[in-house]
């Protein structure tokens, strides 16, 4: 059952391991990708590791990610860092693993904005959620702008 975070528990959430980041975003603040802003992004379930440690094995959690583009680490950044939540942030990794991504690679924010068919407050998002043929043809859209590059240089291959 979902549960939705009453004004007291969302008042009371210090952001845990993400508290400066949670701290200093306004109550306002939207994630880029799935547009759920921070009480929104807040789920009830299982922690684990040093905050099921402090914080108790089962409560609120919501992640803060700075994600940021791994083209980036070999000099082809096409985005800036943008914070997202937590759940965005692992679909990036979702969609790159559905794409068959190799190699340095990330999709950007508004890439993945449109690969996310519905984001529900306060819930993971699910498979039937993600658009992933559209990941997939974002993908081999812009390896061919790549391979087409004169520098010949093949996109994203670990072998290069
Ligand atoms: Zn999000």
């Amino acid at each position: 059952m979902i549960r939705y975070p009453t004004d007291e528990e969302y008042a009371s959430y210090d952001g845990m391991h993400c508290n400066v980041k949670w701290s200093r975003l306004s109550h306002d603040w939207q994630c880029p990708v799935c547009n759920r802003n921070k009480r929104q992004i807040l789920q009830w379930g299982k922690r684990v590791g040093s905050n099921a440690l402090r914080y108790g094995s089962i409560g609120w959690k919501a992640g803060l990610h700075t994600h940021h583009d791994h083209g980036a680490d070999i000099g082809r950044e096409r985005f800036s860092p943008t914070l997202l939540c937590g759940a965005c942030n692992y679909l990036d990794a979702r969609l790159k693993r559905k794409a068959g991504v190799t190699g340095e690679f990330s999709f950007s924010p508004s890439e993945m904005r449109e690969c996310l068919i519905l984001a529900r407050p306060n819930e993971k998002i699910r498979d039937c959620d993600i658009d992933f043929d559209r990941a997939k043809s974002i993908y081999s859209a812009l390896s061919l702008i790549r391979a087409s590059a004169k520098d010949r240089i093949l996109p994203f291959s670990p072998a290069l």
